[in-house]
């Protein structure tokens, strides 16, 4: 008898990390449409910088040295098999669905072609060097983010930032202080915030291209800008549960998961990473957490083992830089009491690097894939 086999439905952050902890131990399929994997987390610094490019989108050709990536969309999944384009069907005896969240451009993008996807960002970047003035709308921490890349990289951009709340930060349970750090420091290079009413329309324009417009805010604000910027609504992808899995899709798209990540019912299938229901902010950090408990209670039953991996939410805590140099964080102490850290270790944590060194690393373990 052959290995067992995995298949692994999404190769962002939780199945790319599953499908490396399993390559060894078992027979992998990773199922993922995208060409290359695309570190979200330092995608907005790509829009503004394309030397970044080269840290945010990595080829998938030296993920795994045993197992293997269908580069195609799962169109419908059951408890045993993955129906990919023109009825192909992959038969798993494990399954892990990983498939995570749909956010607009430019923090994720719908291109599978790598060659497409920079053609955007360079389109992008090409608009903002001719733009004046910038319109975000959304106030949580990737409209932040996109501010202060952006209020970096082009000083002279004249930025609004809108949002329907009173304040920024309002959908998480975050500190005041950091509320009041973050937008000072967007104060202080001069972007505008219009808040407490939302927009009454969104522009007649796709976001990132360059097309002056003239919106009004409910309350009646006019806001006159060339490009503007959706950074709201992380929608979870899980439209292709059908047979017997159709009914572990909840109203809002995400999957109830039981503490060892197992499908209530279904002891081989797995969900990982954002599209499960689990009561914490969506983050790749807990993402690659559940892959790993995932991976050891699949390594249990492979073995003949009752699976005890379980994983435990983590307080809310976030890393907020704002470009290279600035931001401001929430973080818990060894105590378990929450801080907020400023600018030089926001940066030191996240803002120089974006992580983009680990993600570098885990894309690079195995050989080059033969052509
Ligand atoms: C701007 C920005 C900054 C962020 N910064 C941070 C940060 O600093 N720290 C942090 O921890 N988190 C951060 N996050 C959050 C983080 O990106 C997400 O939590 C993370 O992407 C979730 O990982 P995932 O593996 O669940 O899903 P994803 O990374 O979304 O991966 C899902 C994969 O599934 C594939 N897929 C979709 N549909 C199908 C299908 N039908 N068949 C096959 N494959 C499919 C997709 O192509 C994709 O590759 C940030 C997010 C954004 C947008």
């Amino acid at each position: 008898m052959g290995d067992p086999r995995v298949v692994i439905v999404g190769g962002g952050y939780a199945g790319a990390t599953i499908a490396t902890s399993l390559d060894a131990v078992a027979d992998v399929t990773l199922i993922e449409p995208k060409d290359s994997f695309v570190h979200a987390t330092g995608a907005l610094r790509a829009a503004v910088d394309a030397s970044w490019e080269d840290r945010v989108f990595f080829p998938y050709n030296r993920l795994l040295t045993r197992g293997r990536v269908v580069h195609e969309y799962a169109q419908a999944v059951t408890s045993t098999q993955v129906r990919v384009s023109a009825g192909r069907v992959v038969d798993a005896d494990y399954l892990v669905l990983a498939t995570g969240t749909a956010y607009p451009f430019p923090a994720k993008f719908i291109e599978s072609d790598v060659l497409v996807a920079k053609a955007r960002l360079a389109r992008l970047r090409e608009a903002l060097r001719e733009a004046r003035a910038v319109m975000i709308v959304g106030a949580g921490p990737v409209g932040l983010e996109l501010a202060g890349e952006l209020s970096a990289a082009f000083p002279a951009l004249k930025l609004t930032i809108v949002d329907r709340a009173r304040d920024v930060l309002t959908t998480g349970d975050y500190l005041p202080e950091l509320c009041s750090a973050i937008r000072s420091q967007l104060d202080d290079r001069g972007v505008a915030f219009e808040l407490g009413s939302p927009l009454g329309y969104l522009p007649p324009v796709d976001v990132g291209v360059l097309a002056p417009f003239t919106v009004h805010t409910r309350a009646g604000r006019r806001i006159d800008a060339d490009v503007w910027f959706r950074c709201y609504g992380n929608t979870p992808v899980t439209d292709f549960l059908v047979g017997d899995l159709a009914g572990a899709r909840r109203a809002d798209g995400h999957i109830a998961v039981a503490p060892t990540l197992s499908i209530p019912g279904f002891p081989t299938v797995f969900a990982i990473g954002d599209i499960t229901d689990i009561p914490e902010t969506k983050r790749a950090s807990a993402a690659i957490a559940h892959a790993h408990v995932a991976a050891a209670n699949i390594r249990a039953l492979i073995d003949g083992r009752e699976p005890s991996a379980t994983h435990e939410p983590a307080a809310e805590l976030v890393v907020l830089p704002l470009g290279p140099d600035a931001g401001a964080s929430q973080v818990l102490r060894p105590d378990g009491a929450r801080e907020v850290l400023g600018a030089r270790e926001t940066s030191e944590m996240k803002g120089i690097d974006l992580f983009s060194t680990a993600m570098a690393q885990l894309f690079s373990t195995a050989a080059p894939a033969a052509r």
